[in-house]
Parts: C-alpha cells; sequence; structure tokens
C-alpha cells in the first residue's frame, strides 16, 4: 500500500493551522487542482479532498493529530464515527462501537475530568479468538484484575449504617489547591481531594474491608460477545465496566484488543476469504467437481475442462459477515495445478503416448 501523505503537508498548512486557514488553503488549493482546469490534476484533488474532509471536523482532526491516517476514520470499524453497536445480543453487555477515540480521549490513563463526580480508570485486555470465531462470532470469558467497588461498604467507603460528614481536609470542596514554585514564580494548581478522593464527603466511621477507599482489588470474569466479522486489531469498548474510582463515582470503560489467530487455510482480505486448492492435472485438462473446505464446511466446485493453474472461482457469499450491515462477503478460491511426481509404468505410458500425440498435432512444439 502506498503511504498516504501528511494532510497538512498537502494543504501546505501548520498542524496548529486555524479552521479558517485550513478552510482557505483548501480553497486556493482546489482551485488550482480542479481536474476541470487546464493543468488540474485528478489524484491531487482527490487526495486533497480527503485531506480537507479530515482537518475541517475537530474530532477527526484531533483523531488524526493523535493516531494518524487510522484515526482519521473515528471508528475503527469504518463506516463513518457515531454508530452504535447495540442489541441484537441478548443484552450479554451493552456493547457501544461508538466514536472509540473520543472515549480514549476522554478518560484513557485514568485522568481525572476537571469537573463532576469520580470517573475510574479505562481499562484494556487483549482477547486472542479463533480464525471462525472472528468470522461467525463468540461468546468469550474475559478475566482481569481491577479495582471494583468494594462488596461490604458498596463502593461508599463508610461502614454500613455510619453517616457520612463534610471532609476536614478540603472543607467539601472535594478539590485541593497546590501552590508549586517553578522558575515563572507560583502556580496555583487544583488536585483532587487525597482525603475524600473528590467526593466532598468522609464517612464518620470507616468501612472495616477496605478501610474507607470504597474499592478492593478482584479478579473479574466478564462474558463478552464477539459480534460476527470482527477482525483482527479491532477495539470494543464496554462502557462501566473498567476500574471503579476510589471514593465512590462512575466507573471507567474496558476496552477489549481483539486479535485473531490466523488458519493456515484460509486467507482474509476484508470480507473477503482466499484459499487455496491442489486440483490433479488430468482433473484440469478434463474438468471435475471437486471438494472445497469454506468456513461453513465442504462445498463442492465444479472445475471446467482446460483449467489453468492460478484461476480463481468465487463462491459467492461464504466469506465473512458485514460487520455493521447485512450480507457477506465471498471465498475465493485460487485453483494449483500438480504435475505428478511419482507415476506408475502404465500412467508413464500412457503420458508418453498422449505427449508423442500432442507433439504429431503440435500441441507441444511449434
Ligand atoms: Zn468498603
Ligand atoms: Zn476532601
Amino acid at each position: 500500500m502506498a503511504t498516504k501523505r501528511d494532510y497538512y503537508e498537502i494543504l501546505g498548512v501548520t498542524k496548529s493551522a486555524s479552521a479558517d486557514e485550513i478552510k482557505r488553503a483548501y480553497r486556493k488549493l482546489a482551485m488550482k487542482h480542479h481536474p476541470d482546469k487546464h493543468g488540474g490534476d485528478d489524484a491531487q484533488f482527490k487526495e486533497l479532498g480527503e485531506a480537507y474532509e479530515t482537518l475541517k471536523d475537530p474530532q477527526k482532526r484531533a483523531g488524526y493529530d493523535q493516531y494518524g491516517h487510522a484515526g482519521a476514520q473515528g471508528n475503527p470499524f469504518g463506516g463513518g464515527g457515531g454508530q452504535q453497536y447495540s442489541g441484537g445480543f441478548g443484552g450479554t453487555e451493552g456493547f457501544d462501537f461508538s466514536d472509540i477515540l473520543n472515549q480514549f480521549m476522554g478518560g484513557m490513563g485514568g485522568q481525572q475530568r476537571s469537573s463532576g463526580p469520580a470517573r475510574g480508570r479505562d481499562l484494556e485486555v487483549g482477547i486472542t479468538i479463533d480464525f471462525a470465531e472472528a468470522v461467525f462470532g463468540a461468546e468469550k470469558d474475559v478475566t482481569l484484575t481491577l479495582d471494583d467497588n468494594c462488596d461490604h461498604c458498596h463502593g461508599k467507603g463508610g461502614e454500613p449504617g455510619s453517616a457520612m460528614k463534610t471532609c476536614a481536609t478540603c472543607k467539601g470542596a472535594g478539590r485541593v489547591m497546590h501552590v508549586q514554585q517553578t522558575i515563572l514564580g507560583a502556580i496555583q494548581q487544583q488536585s483532587v481531594c487525597p482525603t475524600c478522593h473528590g467526593s466532598g464527603q468522609v464517612p464518620e466511621k470507616p468501612c472495616t474491608v477496605c478501610g474507607g477507599v470504597g474499592t478492593q482489588r478482584k479478579q473479574r470474569t466478564i462474558k463478552v460477545k464477539i459480534p460476527a466479522g470482527v477482525d483482527n486489531g479491532s477495539t470494543m469498548r464496554l462502557p462501566g465496566k473498567g476500574a471503579a474510582p476510589k471514593g465512590g463515582g462512575t466507573k471507567g470503560d474496558l476496552f477489549i484488543a481483539i486479535r485473531v489467530r490466523a488458519d493456515k487455510r484460509y486467507e482474509r482480505d476484508g470480507t473477503n476469504i482466499h484459499s487455496e486448492v491442489k486440483l490433479a492435472m488430468a482433473d484440469a485438462a478434463l474438468g471435475a467437481e471437486i471438494p472445497v473446505e469454506t468456513v461453513d464446511g465442504e462445498v463442492k466446485l465444479k472445475i471446467p475442462a482446460g483449467t489453468q493453474s492460478g484461476k480463481q472461482f468465487r463462491l459467492s457469499g461464504r466469506g465473512v459477515p458485514r460487520l455493521n450491515s447485512s450480507g457477506r462477503g465471498d471465498h475465493i478460491v485460487h485453483v494449483a495445478v500438480e504435475t505428478p511426481t511419482k507415476m506408475s509404468a502404465k500412467q508413464r505410458e500412457l503420458l508418453e503416448q498422449f505427449a508423442s500425440e500432442g507433439d504429431k498435432k503440435g500441441f507441444w512444439k511449434k
């Protein structure tokens, strides 16, 4: 695949260019490269359009800045951002495939939002599935160790029945101010109160199990429903399945990074599956019906007489289901004609006879 040029470079603007500057640069270059114009260039015009489509949209631009061309898609499953992939899963887990990048920016690495209730860390786990599981979907158990709400106090931090009182450290504000001395002078910084973890309230009697933190290190097993059609490198988001914050609040999200085990029989290209079948020389010449292994099981394929090595046959609808859509891709069979290496005396004699017959008629030597 050809390397894509940098979008900023295409538009001739700096990374810090304003939306207005980007728009002006685009207009100017679009006039210059328009294919209808003398000296215009179709490829350059298209490239320009693609760069502008991304950089004019603040969300896509942010994704591009962070993740490059792949990030500009917004949704790693393709097909534009903001799609919901929920429902139809029997309610095992609420899936949300919407704009994952946004989520990464919103709370990855346990960054606390500057306002609102505390939010737990987002977590990521990897999962490896088989080729067929990626094609047809699967239900997998994922085990992870995480900070979860304390069972005894349900995340509140207080011994059950204990009343809450205003935090003495922050006087109920949930945040404390620090003064930091820098070469530029004193800088005031605000951070989450270390005593109440942002809630502004502390229990009169701390929980005897978690010591008032509200969380416990736990090992949890979650059932994850992998939708049919996922590909290697996809990420799923399970909202609210991440870590619980200290002192109560919203749980973070859990990201499942999917790795698909290779299957030596098949090669996947998007929704199409490719495989190779070996074909005996005589079958290739005379035609035959041969069994082909597909993800649906064995399928009979009619090979016409005179088939050459390298010929492709398409088994329509035997490929991978389209994620977020209906229908399936195709299975493409690549024929490899095998030349016999061991022959009986009789076979050799017949083949020699065949060859000499060919000689006479001029099939082989002209
Ligand atoms: Zn507790
Ligand atoms: Zn406090």
